[in-house]
């Protein structure tokens, strides 16, 4: 092994303080956790009614600063509903980058929809408001009504994704103003940014809706879990009406009045979510503590003068360090880097493969992604798990 993958390998030992073998992320049960799950069994609420939903929903609310949160069986079907909220429908196109989980692209296709791709920004690795002002004003044109068309496929542009990768926060403002000045709706996939701030202001609260992630893998979980978080009363209203069979509530029938999605997240799902929720700020605090030991250590000169880069949060904005990220010089680096790595019991694993290299999107529209392309070919996350955690001290 080089010196340097002798050196990270021994580092993020010192840092977990085991000799075992350190996962990615991995979820940590440190409070009421089986109190409230037992409770749910005791009672017999454990599917689709019960208060922990309610619960969860309200701290969600008041953690993020959001007026209202729907409960969702995961953070696809959330983003499924926000988007048909929205409006999005069969043929539509949406705006998104091309760098993310494919989850994202996926809600857009569950609508009958397509994604456009479109570039993403270097220090941010989320999608770039220059790049989607360029695409709007070369590509798409205002039809008679105002709304924004894209020109050579006369197609209905009706809406845009963007997502805050690895919980750094995008520049959403930009977004928003010029999403705005196009009449494009904005909606914020912050499934891994739960923590994530611009300014004051939570990821997720800047678009007209955002959606959540509590799989097992994010910064805390419910299991599978997901949250559509909006400050619009009506939105958050027909969130929760379609996302519960848009059932009509009556004491006995059953009607129905539109087509609505069974997405509601079941209350033993939401128990376990009340107890992590108690426990996200320590978590976020361990975490912001490991980002800053790489920080630090990745700032040693053998990494800086190879051309290594860790990637902190941008001025005015706080990360929450959902999975750090180290950009590597090239893609020979990265691999050796990946290789040396995982050889040695230290779990690190390469960018997402981009949206469209994907079979289901190779067709998909494409503004040209050069940022993505280079910065997917070079990127490593590195182990992220609040310290402590179990199943890595030895
Ligand atoms: C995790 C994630 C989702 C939602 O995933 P679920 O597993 O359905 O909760 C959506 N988008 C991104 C970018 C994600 O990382």
């Amino acid at each position: 092994m080089s010196a340097i993958h002798q050196s990270l390998v021994e580092f993020t030992r010192d840092l977990y303080n085991t000799d075992e073998f350190i996962p990615l992320h991995v979820p940590s049960f440190g409070g009421n956790e089986t109190q409230y799950i037992r409770q749910t069994i005791d009672s017999t609420f454990v599917s689709s009614v019960g208060e922990y939903v309610d619960r969860f929903e309200e701290m969600t609310a008041a953690f993020t600063g959001a007026a209202h949160a729907v409960a969702t069986v995961n953070g696809t079907a959330a983003l499924h509903a926000a988007l048909h909220l929205a409006g999005v429908t069969r043929d539509d196109l949406v705006i998104t980058q091309p760098l993310t989980f494919v989850a994202t692209a996926n809600a857009i296709r569950y609508c009958g929809a397509d994604p456009v791709f479109v570039d993403i920004e270097a220090d941010t690795l989320g999608l770039s408001p220059d790049a989607v002002e360029r695409f709007l004003k070369t590509a798409c044109e205002r039809a008679a009504d105002g709304s924004p068309v894209h020109r050579p496929s006369g197609r209905r542009l009706s809406a845009c994704v963007p997502m805050h990768t690895y919980g750094f926060p995008m520049r959403i403002e930009e977004l928003i103003r010029i999403c705005r000045d196009w009449r494009i709706p904005v909606l914020e996939d912050a499934a891994e940014s739960l923590g994530s701030l611009v300014g004051d202001t939570h990821t997720g609260r800047f678009g007209q809706v955002g959606i959540l992630s509590f799989n097992g893998n994010k910064t805390i979980t419910t299991g599978g879990g997901g949250m559509i978080i909006t400050d619009a009363p009506e939105l958050a209203r027909r969130a929760k009406h379609v996302t519960t069979t848009a059932k009509v509530p009556h004491r006995w029938e059953y009607v129905h009045d539109e087509l609505g999605f069974n997405y509601r997240m079941p209350n033993l799902n939401a128990a376990l979510g009340c107890a992590q929720m108690e426990q996200l700020e320590e978590k976020l605090r361990s975490k912001r503590k490991v980002a800053a030991a790489y920080g630090e250590f990745f700032t040693r000169p053998e990494w800086t003068e190879a051309g290594y880069r860790f990637i902190g949060e941008r001025e005015s904005t706080q990360a929450n360090y959902w999975l750090n990220t180290l950009l590597c010089p090239d893609r020979e680096a990265r691999d050796n880097l990946l290789e040396q790595t995982n050889s040695n019991g230290v779990m690190t694993r390469p960018a997402w493969e981009l949206m469209y290299r994907l079979p289901e999107y190779r067709d998909s529209l494409n503004s040209g992604c050069p940022v993505a392309e280079d910065l997917a070919a070079r990127l490593v996350n590195l182990p992220s798990s609040p310290l402590g955690s179990k199943g890595q001290s030895a």
